[in-house]
């Protein structure tokens, strides 16, 4: 579209041509001529100005859109948690060292020597266990972000627990992934777990861990149909063993019983110290008969043992309540726990250092 100036240079030019020799009409013309060139003059500074100032600016935008970038850079290339980014097929795009590091140490990430990425793939490659992975893929495609989500990443060396986050970035919905390694906190997490469910003078399994293995036992005979049976064991006349000897000499027979059990059991089988001189075993696939076999080959290997505390030996006996566990009556093992208890007391009853099953059944030393 013709500008107005254009209109008025080709009108001046028309009047021009038909212009005699008049000098006043030639002065006229002169005249405009001159206020039409001014105004363009005008008009072409005024375009400069603005064509210097939308330069200036772009360089600014330029020198700020490359500040942005160093500083994401930075972030990315020195950030102690691990950083991944993945296009919308989940194909990795780029690993930052700290995930390099934590994945393949000792590697370089992305070696430009070679042109290798250190870590080439998918996201799902980065997970150890599938489910997680899935777990994981879900979030991300239902809330369009995964929030500190645990789960162990796979390296050569074995798995690491890590704090897995990540979000889907519009438009392209490529996938930014952070990753902390959290193995020093899992590891911790899992030793006071073993030592909350674990007896500290004798390394069995106290009061809480052994319920806990035997309500797995229990659901697992109940699966199976395969039998399990409860062995429940309290040293006889224990009390005067402290008194005797003292507290310590006391604590060196429980660790001695402790170790007289785990020598005698099979890896299957679960002991506990369940009481101060009472210890407990489930014994799977054990029938009642086999436990009362078991019990007494106990009863035998205890009475034989000779425990040195404080230069003098020391020697104990140990009564037995056998029970089976059963499905229909029992629903939780210290159903079961019971039943055996009773026939410990029983045992007792009958004179101690001897084996009962639950049928109330005192079978006395020897006699299996
Ligand atoms: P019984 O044959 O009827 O079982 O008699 P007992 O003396 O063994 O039974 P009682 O229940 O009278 O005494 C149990 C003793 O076990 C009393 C308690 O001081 C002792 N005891 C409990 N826990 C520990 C422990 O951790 N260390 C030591 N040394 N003794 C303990
Ligand atoms: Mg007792
Ligand atoms: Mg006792």
């Amino acid at each position: 579209m013709a500008s107005q100036d254009d209109e008025s240079l080709r009108e001046a030019r028309a009047r021009l041509e038909q212009a005699g020799d008049d000098p006043a009409e030639a002065l006229a013309l002169a005249a405009d001529f001159l206020l039409l060139a001014e105004r363009m003059a005008g008009k072409a500074e005024k375009l400069a100005r603005i064509g210097d100032r939308t330069q200036a600016r772009m360089v600014d935008l330029n020198r700020r859109l490359r500040q942005q970038e160093e500083r994401y850079r930075g972030i990315f290339e020195n950030s102690t948690e691990g950083i991944f980014l993945a296009d919308a097929e989940g194909a990795l795009m780029a690993v930052n060292p700290a995930l390099v590091g934590l994945l393949r140490p000792g590697e370089v990430a992305d070696d430009p020597a070679t042109a290798t990425p250190a870590l080439a793939g998918d996201v799902q490659s980065l997970f150890h266990d599938p489910t997680d992975y899935q777990a994981f893929a879900q979030k991300l495609a239902a809330r369009g972000q995964v929030r500190r989500m645990e789960a162990r990443l796979a390296t050569p060396r074995g798995p690491v627990w890590c704090l897995v986050g990540a979000a889907l970035v519009e438009p392209d919905g490529h996938v930014v992934g952070m990753t902390q390694d959290i193995s020093a906190r899992k590891a911790l997490e899992e030793e006071l777990l073993r030592l909350a469910a674990s007896d500290p003078l004798t390394g069995l399994a106290n009061r809480r861990g052994f319920f806990e293995g035997a309500a797995r036992m229990l659901g697992m005979a109940r699966r199976c149909g395969t039998p399990l049976s409860m062995i429940m064991l309290d040293i006889d006349h224990f009390k005067a063993v402290n008194d005797a000897y003292g507290h310590d000499a006391g604590d060196a027979v429980l660790r001695a019983v402790a170790g007289r059990l785990r020598e005698s059991l099979r890896v299957s089988d679960l002991a506990g110290r369940v009481g101060g001189e009472e210890f407990a075993v489930l014994c799977p696939g054990t029938d009642l008969a086999g436990g009362v076999e078991l019990a007494e080959r106990l009863r035998l290997a205890l009475e034989d043992m000779v425990v040195t505390a404080d230069c003098r030996a020391v020697k104990v006996t140990a009564s037995f309540g056998v029970a089976q566990c059963r499905d229909d009556r029992d629903a939780a093992p210290s159903a079961c726990l019971t039943r055996a208890d009773r026939a410990l007391y029983a045992a007792k009853r009958g004179g101690r250092n001897r084996v009962c099953l639950e049928s109330d059944g005192s079978l006395g030393p020897g006699a299996v």
